[in-house]
């Protein structure tokens, strides 16, 4: 499992950078590593993500999704360097 690409970030896995330049840019702003050039393989893990970052219903299914789906519009905002990341921690 490839490791997640934000700074203090221990987790493995995660959501691939979406292919869409401009979101990936945002992506790469929110983790602080606008330099960065994410490979195919590069992740951001989920703890990076709110609750309301990912699709809960499937849209064809009508059901609850057994995966987590991220939204196409979603973009990482949970990090050390802000207090939600501490309070997560915390919380495991
Ligand atoms: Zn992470």
């Amino acid at each position: 499992m490839p490791r997640c690409c934000v700074p203090n970030c221990v987790e493995t896995g995660g959501h691939q950078f979406p292919r869409d330049v401009k979101l990936k840019k945002l992506w790469l702003k929110a983790i602080r590593r606008l330099k960065f050039e994410p490979k195919s393989g590069a992740r951001v893990c989920h703890k990076h993500f709110k609750e309301s970052d990912y699709e809960k219903i499937g849209k064809y299914s009508g059901i609850e999704n057994q995966r987590k789906i991220l939204k196409k519009s979603a973009i990482p905002s949970i990090f050390s360097w802000n207090v939600k990341w501490s309070v997560k921690i915390n919380k495991n």
